[in-house]
């Protein structure tokens, strides 16, 4: 594969904007292939991991989600100790299993302490699993339920064995499209402020951006400043997963006709992300929501790590993606290879 030299410049938000308005999908690739090589060389990461909805009962309402069900809907469902002891049996079978992904809804009545206890659960099944669980609007939820500060409830999690927060609900950093789309969920602000506590304490976390529905050129920019700016504080982002917009089945596609982002657009932010995110080290190309085909290609425009076996997970199937929501070792590493890269494993506390 050609060694791409290329001299990389912060970029302006006015400088973002212009590469976004011109539209040359091959040049932004290109320097973004360059920004992945600087930071990983030719390696692309993947993970054995398993993923955990705990509930699909929530509270919050969002219009952008086809996840959610409320109390009492014959969809709805919550996974009680007994049916997560059957799922962490199965996960202790699987080869170099390093990850336990958890992320759920927002359930009306159960208190904090079934969170907490079933972090413990996961740690005492799987002693050395990296635990990945709750997403700042999560954590900003527990605070509700409990009084308790962002601080607390995440000291209370460690010591339960967390190890890390999925980037989640970072949606669109900007109050006006949240307003629209998540009314009820925590504000930037409070998104920015559970990743900034988490960093303190050492918590390995990710940052992530939904795009496609009702946010402007603009405030998709806007919103990698913020977690650039974020980055420079802490340093605490390990990697950056973006994806679009499933408006299948949800009610903001329906009030506003939003129509599914093509090919080029995600390819053309995804090359647009990796410069802006200049302190970022790591990409996801996060297949489920991709489309495998368009996550390979991902590979050639800045992504370096194809996330993830999976196992089962609802919450994007819900939202109509027709991926499904498992695939073997074997074939991530086919996926990378083809692509020309060295596929890598993740391990259990490594972040490259
Ligand atoms: S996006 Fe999350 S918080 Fe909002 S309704 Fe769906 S599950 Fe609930």
């Amino acid at each position: 594969m050609e060694k791409l030299n290329i001299k990389f410049d912060r970029l302006s938000k006015a400088d973002a904007l212009e590469l976004y308005r011109r539209n040359d999908l091959l040049a932004l690739a290109r320097r973004a292939r360059a920004m992945k090589e600087r930071k990983s060389g030719r390696k692309v990461f993947y993970r054995v991991n398993r993923h955990i909805n705990l509930t699909n009962i929530c509270s919050s309402n969002c219009p952008l989600c086809a996840f959610q069900c409320r109390a009492g809907d014959q969809r709805g469902y919550t996974l009680e100790h007994d049916d997560i002891a059957k799922l962490l049996d199965d996960a202790r079978n699987v080869e170099d299993l390093s990850e336990i992904h958890i992320v759920s809804a927002l359930h009306p009545t159960k208190p904090f302490d079934y969170y907490v206890d079933v972090i413990k659960q996961v740690r005492r099944a799987l002693p050395t699993v990296n635990i990945q669980a709750f997403t700042p609007v999560e954590i900003i939820n527990f605070t509700k339920l409990t009084s308790l500060s962002i601080e607390q409830v995440l000291r209370i999690l460690i010591d339960a064995g967390l190890n890390g927060l999925p980037g989640g609900g970072a949606e669109i950093l900007s109050d006006r499209v949240r307003s629209i789309i998540c009314p009820k969920k925590a504000t930037a602000a409070q998104w920015l402020e559970v990743m900034r506590t988490a960093h303190r304490l050492k918590l390995q976390t990710n940052a992530s951006m939904m795009y496609g529905h009702v946010e402007t050129i603009e405030e998709r920019i806007d919103h990698l400043i913020r977690l650039r700016e974020l980055q420079d504080e802490t340093g605490g982002f390990q990697s950056f997963l973006m994806f679009p917009f499933h408006p299948s089945n949800t009610e903001l596609g329906r009030q506003f006709d939003i129509q599914p982002v093509g090919a080029w657009e995600n390819l053309k932010m995804l090359a647009l992300a990796r410069l802006v995110l200049d302190n970022f080290d790591h990409f996801k190309a996060f297949w489920i929501m991709l489309t495998l085909p368009i996550a390979q290609l991902a590979l050639a425009f800045g992504a370096d790590d194809l996330d993830g076996t999976i196992g089962r997970e609802r919450i994007i199937n819900a939202a109509g993606s027709t991926e499904g929501t498992s695939i073997t070792r074997s074939t991530l590493e086919r996926l990378i290879r083809e692509a020309g890269f060295e596929p890598t494993l993740r391990g259990v506390s490594t972040c490259d």
